[in-house]
């Protein structure tokens, strides 16, 4: 007898498996998916691990396979398994990540007759029972949903029971079927002779009515029926022209189903690839040789450079390089939506080779794909952090565009799994080469580099020549400055001045604001002096209710002071303004612009990113307004200047990764100006010109940034050199919350005592920076050190918590 460790997708599995005997006759293997009895039902489950062991005494049997061919790879069970242990998560969850979209199904069962029943039991049967018999008989197979609808839930749930009971009927499980309907789309045929289509043309080329003739001619030529798109475009003719020979009789539409092609390659002309520059090519060698495996070490790659310095080529020719030998990738992208270019670029490169996943497509299109992805019918898959998971066979290489993107962490749901972490992981389960690319690389990912964990290559310069396109001019803007001079508005008086002229001169302008504006921070007006904790160095938040400052780190308090604690201003104020309120004003400091907002409330509708994108380029819209949308690798020739009306929105949130956030956003809005032959501008409004990040990011210098930020971390113990969790109890009532929490704090500080482990700090309780959410309050415990998830792993947590190991934000 073999046994099978099986991955249930019941919530009560938690991290666990479960051992099942396989029956004989039944061939499982390792990710293969598999109905398991589970207390009173049937569910779904994947095989792990096979062993001639059970690990426990009493095993039940596995009832059946559900797919014939395993789901998931050797190396994907591992990548789960570790997923689960690393994020505290379900282990079903994980496995989850790498099933077929829309696996996760009810059973539904089905009753057929065993073959050769027995004539003796036959007989012995009650006329009750024999009416199912022959009901089922005369079937061949039947859903117990049926028969329940026919004789009554009661009655055939008894005599079911009773006839596999006796030998004379078995059950067999299915999946539920998946709602697919097939892509259709309208094709034009002719409904005649191919010699009467010719003479009818002609005749109505006779009577003049050319666009019927040419329509007509067009159609007489081909052997097939003609996509209508196809035929509008070669002939030029409008809907009205095919409708009119339809009503002659003389064509036909037809709806034909098509394979759904994810790129429409109408637009898309090949490319080769590009000859390589010195530094490019530097680069490139050592990416190939980890690709053709001439050295094992190391097989990540960090590749910095700004902008426009050539990484989207190296990613293309490093995949080519990894087709040639016959081997797969993987390209991971922040957010489908906001790189069209990127995708655009594999596709021309990699004509009808390229797969797209994302959560646009309909659960029959996502399945689709991901099953001609598993056929290997595709050299790369590209999408956002979940298409790191696709059944891509043979993978040899794996691509993080724009690695430091806080997109590429799950936060939502668990697992609460990083991708660049998750993406390291599978490579060395399967011996693929990592690239991350970024102008401005995650702190941590620069700190491996430093090392030697990951190999470090850059792109110093900008492809097209400095003379030409140069890094455009930063201007620092100090609005204490601003006040002390008696303008109290959000513009200051050279980004009004700027904005005024390159508006008037036919230019386009994109003012960018964070949209995290609307969160609140206390600020003395007249020396730029923030309230922060003294404890924790994060900023102080404003609570509404009992009227005073809280740090939502450590859950310090204090009133709200009437003077500045530095100056002895009385102009303290409550900052925070939102993308709305900037359109206001902006209107009414320039009336003659005109505006368009890109934010998230505007982009909730499908194709409205390519719309507002369509607009602007189109040049219908002077100013561009946004959140840091507008930051994302779009190249917008005639836009001269990028205004940042706050850098310190982001710059004075209670996080330690507030530096960070601020420089990659400023450093890749900067990035936006310039990029056309006008040359470029950015102007940043600040209370805090003197900032690091401030700083650094208006001289495009990321070596002084990181020096400085590497500093504090090491500093402050922050990652990357200890480790964070971050615990939050939600629950409708806040004094519960608290309750619950202290309990949680309790548990921990034995825990730790009891292991004695000294370099564990836990900051709070507290309540989280967005203390009620959707009507639950938060709150949150923080611990830091090394080793937290084999540290949580054998501590319970009750109904109402989550976990978030490796958290990108505290707030
Ligand atoms: P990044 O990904 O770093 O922003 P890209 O690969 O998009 O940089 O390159 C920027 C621009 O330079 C693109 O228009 C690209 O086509 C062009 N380019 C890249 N490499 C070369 C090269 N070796 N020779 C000529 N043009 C290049
Ligand atoms: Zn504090
Ligand atoms: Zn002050």
């Amino acid at each position: 007898m073999r046994y099978a460790e099986v991955s249930v997708n019941s919530l009560v599995a938690q991290r666990r498996t479960f051992s099942y005997a396989i029956p004989s006759g039944l061939s499982i293997e390792v990710g293969q998916a598999v109905w398991v009895p589970f207390g009173e039902k049937i569910l779904q489950g994947i095989v792990l691990e096979i062993s001639p062991y059970p690990a426990v005494e009493e095993t039940r049997e596995i009832i059946d396979v559900i797919e014939p061919h395993p789901l998931l790879s050797p190396a994907q069970v591992m990548l789960a398994r570790w997923i689960s242990e690393h994020y505290l998560s379900p282990l079903f969850d994980a496995v989850a990540l790498m099933l077929p979209p829309g696996f996760e199904r009810k059973a539904l069962t089905f009753v057929s007759i065993t073959p050769n029943p027995d004539a003796r039991v036959l007989s012995s049967l009650s006329p009750e029972q024999r009416q199912v018999f022959v009901l089922v008989q005369k079937q061949g197979k039947i859903g117990l949903k049926e028969l329940e609808k026919r004789l009554g839930k009661k009655k055939a749930q008894t005599s079911v029971t009773q006839l596999v009971g006796r030998g004379l009927a078995v059950r067999s499980y299915e999946l539920e079927p998946v709602k697919i309907s097939p892509k259709r789309v309208p094709y034009l045929r002719l409904n005649v002779a191919v010699s009467q289509a010719r003479e009818m043309a002609a005749k109505l080329r006779e009577k003049r009515t050319i666009k019927q003739a040419n329509l007509l001619s067009f159609l007489a030529e081909q052997s097939e029926p003609v996509p209508w798109t196809e035929a509008r475009q070669k002939t030029s003719c409008e809907k009205s022209v095919a409708d009119a020979l339809c009503r002659k009789g003389l064509v036909i539409f037809q709806q034909i189903e098509v394979k759904r092609e994810p790129i429409s390659y109408q637009d898309i002309t090949p490319t080769s690839p590009l000859k390589l520059t010195a530094a490019q090519q530097l680069a490139f060698n050592s990416i190939r040789d980890a690709i053709h495996r001439v050295k094992a070490q190391p097989n990540v790659f960090l590749l910095h450079g700004v902008t426009g310095s050539g990484k989207t080529e190296i990613y293309l020719q490093a995949l080519a390089e990894t087709v040639k030998l016959s081997k797969r990738g993987i390209v991971l992208v922040p957010e489908i939506a906001l790189t069209p270019q990127t995708i655009e670029r594999f596709a021309s490169r990699f004509p009808h080779r390229v797969a797209i996943l994302h959560s646009k497509l309909s659960p029959g299109e996502q399945f689709d794909e991901w099953q001609r992805i598993k056929d290997g019918e595709f050299d790369v898959v590209i999408g956002p952090r979940s298409a790191l998971f696709a059944p891509q066979p043979e993978l040899r290489l794996i691509v993080l565009d724009e690695e430091h993107e806080w997109t590429y962490k799950q936060q939502d749901k668990s697992p609460r799994y990083h991708a660049r972490d998750v993406a390291i992981k599978l490579a060395e389960l399967t011996g693929a080469v990592v690239i991350l690319g970024s102008a401005t690389p995650d702190v941590a990912t620069y700190y491996h580099t430093r090392q030697g964990d990951y190999c470090l290559l850059q792109l110093l310069e900008r492809v097209v020549p400095i003379e030409k396109s140069p890094l455009p001019q930063v201007e620092v803007i100090d609005l204490r400055d601003e006040l002390k001079a008696g303008n109290r508005s959000i513009f200051s008086r050279s980004l009004a001045h700027a904005t005024t002229k390159a508006v008037a001169s036919g230019e386009q302008v994109i003012l960018f604001l964070n949209r995290r504006g609307g969160a609140t921070f206390i600020q003395c007006r007249s020396c730029g002096f923030v309230l922060r904790c003294r404890r924790c160095e994060v900023t102080l938040t404003h609570h509404f209710a009992e009227d005073v400052l809280v740090c939502h780190q450590c859950n310090y308090k204090t009133p709200v002071p009437q003077i500045c604690p530095r100056c002895s201003s009385r102009q303290i104020k409550f900052l925070g303004i939102g993308t709305q309120k900037l359109e206001q004003e902006a209107s009414s400091t320039l009336p003659q612009a005109r505006m368009l907002r890109w934010d998230s409330d505007i982009t909730k509708r499908k194709e409205s990113h390519k719309e507002i994108l369509g607009k602007f380029r189109a040049h219908r819209a002077d100013i561009l307004i946004g959140t840091q949308m507008v930051a994302k690798g779009l190249d917008l020739p005639r836009v001269t200047l990028v205004g940042v009306v706050s850098a310190d929105t982001s710059l004075n949130l209670p996080d330690f990764r507030a530096g960070e956030r601020t420089f990659q956003l400023l450093s890749q809005v900067a990035g936006r100006a310039g990029r056309g032959p006008l040359g470029g501008q950015v102007i940043i409004q600040t209370f805090s010109p003197e900032h690091y990040a401030i700083q650094a990011a208006a001289k495009h210098d990321y070596a002084s940034f990181y020096d400085k930020e590497i500093g504090y971390r090491r500093q402050l113990r922050n990652p990357p050199f200890t480790q964070l969790a971050l615990l939050t109890y939600s629950h409708t009532n806040d004094a519960l919350c608290q309750r619950e929490s202290e309990k949680m704090r309790g548990r921990l500080i034995e825990e730790r005592d009891a292991k004695g482990i000294a370099e564990l700090n836990l900051i709070g309780p507290a309540p989280a920076f967005f203390h009620r959410l959707r009507g639950r309050f938060r709150w949150q415990i923080i611990l830091r050190g090394t080793e937290l998830p084999a540290f949580l792993s054998p501590i319970p947590l009750p109904q109402g918590w989550t976990i978030d190991i490796d958290p990108v934000t505290l707030l």
